[in-house]
């Protein structure tokens, strides 16, 4: 598997699944564009570790839910290498609470950050992809927005449409040789999962076939094949990477 001259926008690069995809598609011959909402520091060290595997790579600060700052992050991928190959829409929050007490606030936020994000940076790149008749979109999903989950209304919507517009791009795009695919992360250990008690996280392990939670790196692997070419003839799918939980 070989990503040699391609160009991958990773949104969300910081920390956690983001940072594992875009070292990933580094190691695999990508040249990386990244961003983050206000980690820089942690940003400028996933530049490193993707600069250690001899590629390009550059990370802004850009806020996905709003749209100039999405767009301007394909600017710099075009200033970069004068191209984008591969978009990964990872960025991503959560604001649980039960329905009764959700604010509005916390239902929009999640929604523009996760759905709307991906929209912007999805059309962004299918421009780009169109002229060239190539190009790799993966949406990190969740199995929350497959399954639902108690207290996570909100991220279970943005989870749930990122899978609807996955497939109905992959529908839109395909005759362009574009591909789009979700990938639908269980249990992953990062900052996001990290707050939860450790109790909750033991009792989670007992669900999983596998018998642990997963790291970074199992999504980023999942994530790497379906920007491969190994992968050119799977478009519209959910690959759910959650050990066998659900
Ligand atoms: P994380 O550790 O909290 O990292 C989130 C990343 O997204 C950070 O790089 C953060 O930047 C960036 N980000 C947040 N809001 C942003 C915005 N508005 N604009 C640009 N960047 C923004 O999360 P994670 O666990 O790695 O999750 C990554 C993705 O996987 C998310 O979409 C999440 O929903 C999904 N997922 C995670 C799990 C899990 O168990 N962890 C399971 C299923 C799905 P800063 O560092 O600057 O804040």
């Amino acid at each position: 598997m070989t990503l040699e001259n391609k160009t991958a926008v990773v949104t969300g690069g910081s920390r956690g699944i983001g940072r594992a995809i875009c070292v990933k598609l580094a190691s695999l011959g990508a040249n990386v564009v990244t961003c983050y909402a206000n980690s820089s520091t942690a940003a400028d060290e996933t530049v490193k570790l993707c600069e250690e595997f001899g590629v390009k790579a550059v990370a802004v600060k850009a806020d996905v839910s709003v749209k100039e700052e999405a767009e301007a992050l394909f600017e710099e991928a075009k200033k970069l290498t004068g191209t984008v190959d591969i978009l990964v829409n990872n960025a991503g929050i959560t604001k649980d609470n039960i329905v009764i007490r959700m604010s509005d606030d916390e239902f929009n936020q999640v929604i523009d950050t996760n759905l709307r994000g991906t929209f912007y940076c999805m059309r962004a790149a299918s421009k780009l992809m169109m002229r060239k008749k190539y190009g790799r979109i993966v949406n990190i999903s969740s199995i929350v927005g497959v399954n639902g989950n108690a207290g996570q209304i909100n991220y279970a919507a943005s989870k749930a449409g990122i899978i609807g517009m996955t497939k109905s791009l992959a529908k839109e795009l395909g005759s362009r040789n574009i591909t789009c695919n979700a990938v639908a992360p269980g249990f992953i250990q990062t900052d996001m999962t990290d707050v939860l008690p450790d109790s909750v996280k033991e009792s989670l392990a007992k669900t999983i076939s596998l018998g642990r939670l997963g790291n970074p790196e199992d999504i980023a692997n999942a994530t790497a094949f379906l920007v491969s070419d190994d992968a050119s003839y799977i478009t519209g799918q959910v690959l759910v990477v959650d050990g066998g939980m659900s």
